[in-house]
């Protein structure tokens, strides 16, 4: 039972309600991000750290090679096959999954750790990682993100030159399969441009923020 005595620490001063929020868990807010590769995450992703510097990102581990200018430990922990499926053993990670063609899993201390700290924690993860993810945090803030077209996609992907062909096209297929899983998500931004696919992100992060819990 709730007691309203319990609000209290989290009263503002004058003790208006409108301060109760979700801070009533102490408990951090949990976003995730989804969506097929090329449909500009990571730059989304980069932006939205400018603009909330107080959101913590969670840096995956991942099997694959480091790209050019991928730092260790900022982009990704980059470690072997041999390694990651250790770790899958250790129960290290909060989800874990196969994509593409690379292991790339979450670390589950840090996520738990700073959750309790009270800090709001974002995910850059895969359709299949953030269904896991969904099961265990059914409170986390779901946000996949969507091309404007198939050629879109496409044109980005071949754009930014990180893949060889045989690769490209296993990134386009998944593709098809990753944007089946949009009706799992809470929400849909469509990254037709970037600035106003910004300006969606910014605005779940504040409205999620401003939300109350219900008790
Ligand atoms: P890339 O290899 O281009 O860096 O990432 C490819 C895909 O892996 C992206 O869709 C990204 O969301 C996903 N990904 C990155 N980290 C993780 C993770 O920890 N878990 C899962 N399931 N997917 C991840």
């Amino acid at each position: 039972m709730t007691d309203e005595k319990d609000f209290l620490p989290f009263l503002s001063e004058g003790n208006m309600p409108y301060a109760i929020c979700h801070t009533k868990l102490n408990r951090g807010l949990l976003f995730v991000i989804s969506g097929p590769s090329g449909v500009g995450k990571g730059t989304l992703r980069k932006k939205i750290f400018k603009i909330f510097p107080d959101l913590k990102y969670s840096v995956s581990v991942a099997t694959r090679a480091p790209r050019k200018g991928e730092v260790e430990g900022k982009d990704y922990y980059f470690v072997s096959e041999d390694k990651f499926k250790k770790m899958i053993k250790e129960n290290k990670f909060v989800e874990w999954a196969l994509v593409h063609r690379d292991y790339k899993g979450t670390p589950i201390n840090y996520l738990i750790e700073t959750l309790q700290k009270g800090e709001d924690v974002l995910l850059e993860i895969d359709v299949q990682g953030a269904m896991q993810v969904k099961k265990k945090f059914p409170d986390g803030v779901f946000i996949f993100i969507a091309p404007p077209s198939w050629k879109d996609l496409e044109d980005r992907l071949r754009k930014r030159k990180t893949e060889e062909e045989k690769d490209l096209k296993k990134r386009l297929e998944d593709a098809h399969t990753e944007m089946k899983y949009t009706k799992n998500y809470d929400y849909l931004v469509i990254n037709d441009n970037i600035k106003e696919a910004m300006k969606k992100l910014k605005s779940i992060v504040i409205a999620e923020r401003c939300k109350i819990i219900s008790y």
